[in-house]
């Protein structure tokens, strides 16, 4: 199991720190379950050194394809690797949407971030207009195959992939247990068909979209659901570290 915070564009420095102190001292060291937190990239370093030594993991948001070089405003994987993180987030739906980010994209990163040894969380999740036309799996499918294309099988066992259905995401609206059951259950068989039976079946993938302390029990105690990825409830404390228990119980 592994329940990963995406704080997206929230948080400065001051709070930052405040949200990670409580989140050490009410999370503590898991004996099951992974746990990240994923803040802005000015607040990485700061909150490294409040991590350092527990039992939180961090990652970042996003990061470029290159090493270096004129790539105004943007972040490589090295510098990610420098302040301390250990995985990325890659192909959120945010970053499809508003920043243009394709599958193809998402897979020269992807292949970038192993080279820096980071693990990436890549994301994929359909539209409400794609599910609401029954689409979701094709789409799903397209998205899984081309954002992890040219990834080798040992690639493969250091990734976590995050289905995150966007019509879910943010808005109070949590796919249904038997949806998510579902389409965990079509990407454990693509992971399997991309990577062998070993690696496929050893890839985390997590549910993302409106987990909250109320539902998190019953979405992690789907099969093929080996965690969350959580938006809003990861800028509380106490919502994320129960959270985290339930993933705990699950394991
Ligand atoms: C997310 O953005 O990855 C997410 C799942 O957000 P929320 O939990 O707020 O729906």
């Amino acid at each position: 199991m592994l329940v990963a915070g995406n704080w997206k564009m929230n948080l400065d420095l001051a709070a930052a720190r405040q949200l990670t102190a409580g989140l050490v001292s009410s999370i503590g060291k898991p004996e099951k379950t992974l746990v990240a937190i994923c803040p802005p990239f000015v607040d990485l370093d700061a909150t490294y050194s409040i991590l350092h030594g527990s039992g939180i993991r961090m990652g970042a948001q996003n990061m470029h394809e290159s090493d270096s070089g004129a790539y105004t405003g943007e972040v490589s994987a090295s510098m990610l690797r420098a302040v301390g993180c250990h995985y990325v987030i890659l192909g959120h739906s945010e970053r499809r949407e508003y920043f243009g980010e394709t599958n193809e994209i998402v897979s020269r990163k992807a292949i970038q971030a192993h080279r820096h040894r980071l693990v990436p969380i890549v994301c994929v999740g359909e539209s409400l207009a794609q599910r609401d036309a029954d689409r979701q799996n094709a789409v799903v499918e397209e998205q899984v195959r081309q954002s992890l294309d040219g990834l080798t099988v040992s690639q493969g066992s250091e990734l976590v992939l995050a289905y995150e259905p966007v019509w879910a995401i943010g808005t109070g609206r949590t796919a249904s247990p038997e949806q998510v059951e579902s389409m965990h259950t079509h990407i454990r068989s693509l992971l399997v068909e991309l990577f062998g039976q070993k690696t496929g079946y050893a890839i985390d993938i997590l549910y993302g979209g409106s987990v909250k302390p109320g539902n998190a029990s019953e979405l992690f105690a789907r099969s093929n659901v080996d965690g969350g990825l959580i938006g809003g409830a990861a800028l509380n404390a106490e919502d994320f570290a129960s959270i985290v228990k339930s993933a705990e119980l699950a394991a």
